[in-house]
């Protein structure tokens, strides 16, 4: 409404800002933004900015490229890194085509269509992510894969040497707005996990593309590379982005069941049922890159098989201990190069084809899985997670639920996508390969 455009604009006024950054995200989770002097704010609230979308991966054809950003009111945050003479504020957008419509190419659109769909029901989905990435040393202006610590879980300084960055980039999220819950040195050399309160799965998505490019600015500010690829190093631990799922009704929490087994509800159980039964497709999104899948291998507390648990962390599924308003389904197999918006559609998705369904979850497994034999998995009737891009991009087109919740655009986008990547990985030759074969054969 003109009324809150002109309470913005003041807004915008007395923060000083000079410029403004309407920023999206592209299917394959890359934040975009194009900057406009804050001349252009009113227009920009107004009527929203156009551009090409032919240019953005997997959006539009040459042909029906013009495209708008209508900027998300709620969204409005100052870079707090910038100068602040010359202050920077920036807006999350939807992106619609000329005649205002959601694009159904934009991933924020699918977000807010799947989460629309379980309010029908009365449900809010809420999501709280883990991110971890790794501090690598920039040489030269480029990144390398060299370790900035030799850290492990927990641990403080001086084996710790990027107290310093974390600080300054819980700082900076913290002024635009997140409440950081924990941080923490992560179990391999030079990885680290900041963790922030969860929020409605729109909301999250959001702060989770706020999340990546603040960290990656303010390591740069540091001098160092902060990298959020699943897998960057063999042997060590690869970085998760679990996800904290739960259904809130009625502002209570919908998982939460004192009388139920566990102090489960009968929805919480319907849900990760849902979402063990598509967790195949769901995988396309959660791991959408060749590397993912070099993170779901057994030993590195990453899942590779479709289980759940109450307790233990070699399932893809884990019940965290606390209950009451806290009780939430742990999902661990997402990275954090996932697009956050397409990963949180996919799980609802799935979560509530098994509310509706009433899907029951296979038995619970409270044996650490890496132990069994595949012959005693095979017994047990645990599946393995797809072990590559291709299996995963496979899997989504066969899984309807997950097709129709994205919509039809984003799933043909991301086969294509798929395919040229798998090619392009599979046709390679890998130094793997030369070490092994060029002086034997
Ligand atoms: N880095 C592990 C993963 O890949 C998680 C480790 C942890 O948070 N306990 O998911
Ligand atoms: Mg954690
Ligand atoms: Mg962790
Ligand atoms: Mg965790």
């Amino acid at each position: 409404s003109p009324d809150t455009v002109s309470t913005l604009l003041k807004r915008i006024e007395q923060d000083n800002v000079r410029f403004l950054r309407l920023q999206f995200t592209d299917l394959l989770g890359m934040p975009k933004n194009v900057a406009i002097p804050v001349s252009q704010a009113e227009k920009a609230l107004t009527d929203g900015i156009g551009f090409d979308g032919s240019s953005i991966e997997g959006f539009a054809r040459i042909e029906e490229s013009d495209m708008l950003l209508k900027p998300d009111f709620d969204t409005y945050t100052i870079l707090p890194w910038r100068p602040h003479e010359n202050t920077v504020a920036r807006f999350v957008c939807d992106v619609t085509g000329p005649d205002g419509r959601p694009f159904e190419g934009d991933p924020r659109c699918v977000l807010r269509r799947v989460t629309e769909d379980a309010r029908k029901d009365g449900y809010t989905f809420n999501t709280g992510p883990e991110l971890e990435f790794f501090l690598f040393r920039m040489v030269d202006g480029r990144p390398t894969t060299l370790f900035q610590d030799v850290g492990g879980y927990f641990d403080l300084a001086p084996t710790d040497l990027a107290e310093n960055v974390r600080s300054d980039i819980i700082l900076a999220l913290e002024a635009m707005g997140f409440e950081i819950e924990a941080s923490h040195h992560e179990v391999a050399e030079s990885q680290h996990e900041i963790d922030f309160k969860y929020s409605d799965a729109l909301t999250t998505a959001d702060r989770v593309m706020t999340f990546k490019f603040a960290v990656k600015t303010l390591a740069l500010m540091n001098n160092l590379h902060a990298s959020f690829m699943a897998k960057p190093i063999y042997g060590i631990c690869g970085s998760g982005m679990h996800v904290n799922c739960s259904l809130a009704r009625d502002g209570k929490n919908a998982f939460y069941d004192p009388d139920g087994w566990q102090q489960l509800s009968e929805t919480c159980m319907h849900f990760i049922g849902g979402v063990l039964a598509h967790a195949k497709a769901i995988t396309r999104v959660a791991n959408p890159t060749v590397n993912s899948y070099k993170r779901l291998v057994p030993g590195y507390e990453a899942p590779c098989y479709i289980t759940w648990s109450t307790s233990n962390r070699s399932t893809q599924v884990r019940i965290p201990a606390p209950r009451g308003n806290s009780t939430r389904a742990e999902f661990r197999s997402p990275d954090p190069t996932c697009n956050p918006y397409l990963a949180f559609a996919a799980l609802l998705a799935a979560g509530m084809d098994g509310v509706r369904n009433r899907t029951e979850p296979p038995a619970s497994t409270n044996t650490n899985i890496y132990h069994m034999t595949a012959a005693e998995r095979q017994k047990a009737g645990i599946e393995t997670l797809p072990a590559n891009l291709y299996e995963a991009n496979q899997a989504l087109l066969a899984d309807d639920v997950i097709c129709r919740a994205l919509g039809s655009h984003v799933v043909d986008a991301l086969a294509s996508i798929a395919d040229l990547e798998w090619d392009s990985f599979r046709t390679a030759v890998h130094p793997w390969e030369l070490d092994r074969y060029l002086a034997t054969y």
